[in-house]
């Protein structure tokens, strides 16, 4: 059986390209690029669960944040 894996955003990278101005997160609801204090207050949590990684629409992360991987059929 095969897995696959979500691919994902170093915390790091996401603070240092939203400090440069880049719009990297959209809110999925609206469409509409995340604020930069939003942004901040996500990584903070993440960073205080122990991530150093962002793994977008995965429900199976290690203690990192990273996708663990998913059964494909
Ligand atoms: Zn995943």
């Amino acid at each position: 059986m095969s897995k696959m894996y979500h691919c994902c955003i170093a915390l790091d990278a996401l603070l240092r390209l939203t400090l440069e101005g880049e719009k990297v997160l959209v809110d999925a609801e609206t469409g509409k690029p995340l604020e930069e204090r939003e942004i901040y207050e996500l990584v903070k949590e993440m960073k205080a669960d122990g991530n150093t990684v962002f793994t977008p629409g995965c429900d199976n992360v290690d203690s990192d944040g990273r996708c663990r991987g998913h059964a494909v059929k």
